[in-house]
């Protein structure tokens, strides 16, 4: 009997689990993208891409494609797949689980404001001019048209186009993971005074807040959006054994 296994990803730990799933004899495993990155990264399995059509869509595709198991495994910020994907999984009642990483959590000598959304974080900037260094999805930079008075430098993966409405705003385009060294130097160099940015956890892009540590530089980090209550775990092993206890009792 063949278990075919439907991940919701766009993260490095969806790319991983697929990659250590699509081992298993009799396992078909197929990976979902958004579709919002211009180049993917190259996956270990077969990858289909775009919205499922809300979370009827999901349920269709669970059933045409006899999934067998459910995995979230989309960032922790996406908050409505991740939704749509637990109201789907009731449906139709295919197993399901979410796996996402931990958030950071603050340490001795950080400098963290805690921020709703980005439209909190922005004013949580101040009314006099920063240098900050921000490092948002190129979809979510909007509201910082609403603090023209400070200088941005953004990172991003895919280029920012249009630019922002705002009068000093530069571009980095990178893709993590990043290390220490080079953060440091970056903030230093540019004499960055405060980051911007999502507190998505992970190692990848950690080094930013290590950096930002060592140099007394505040970070205003968006705080997580609340999940529905499902079964998550949050490493990758605890998801692989997870996978095949689900799929153990499906079967
Ligand atoms: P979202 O707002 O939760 O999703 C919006 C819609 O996109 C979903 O309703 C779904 O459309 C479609 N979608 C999202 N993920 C999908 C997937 N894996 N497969 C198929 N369709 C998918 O999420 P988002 O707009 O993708 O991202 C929201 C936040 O997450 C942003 O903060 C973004 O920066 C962050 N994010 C970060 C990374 C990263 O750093 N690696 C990757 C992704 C997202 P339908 O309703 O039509 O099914």
């Amino acid at each position: 009997m063949t278990h075919r296994i439907l991940i919701l990803g766009g993260t490095t730990e969806a790319r991983e689990l697929a990659a250590r799933l699509a081992v298993g004899l009799n396992t078909e495993v197929v990976l979902s993208l958004a579709g919002r990155t211009s180049e993917p990264m190259q996956y270990p399995v077969p990858v289909r891409i775009g919205g499922f059509g809300g979370p009827a869509g999901l349920a269709d595709y669970i059933g045409e494609r006899r999934i067998d198991l459910l995995i979230d495994a989309t960032h922790p910020f996406s908050a409505q797949m991740s939704r749509h994907a637990a109201i789907a999984a009731t449906e139709t009642g295919v197993p399901f689980f979410k796996l996402c990483r931990a958030a950071w959590q603050k340490t001795e000598g950080d400098f963290w404001t805690d921020a709703s959304s980005i439209a909190d974080a922005v004013g949580k900037l101040g009314k006099n001019k920063r240098s900050v260094f921000v490092t948002l999805g190129r979809q979510e930079l909007a509201p910082l048209s609403s603090a023209p008075h400070h200088s941005y430098l953004v990172r991003s993966v895919d280029p920012i186009d249009p630019p922002l409405a705002v009068p000093e705003a530069r571009y980095i385009q990178a893709r993590g993971p990043f290390a220490l060294a080079t953060e440091r130097e970056l903030l230093a160099g540019e004499k960055i005074d405060a980051i911007l940015a999502k507190n998505s956890g992970g190692d990848a892009t950690y080094a930013k807040i290590h950096a930002a540590r060592e140099l007394g530089i505040e970070v205003v980090l968006v705080r997580r959006p609340v999940h529905q209550d499902v079964e998550t775990v949050d490493n990758m092993k605890d998801a692989v054994s997870l996978a095949h206890q689900r799929l153990a009792s499906a079967a």
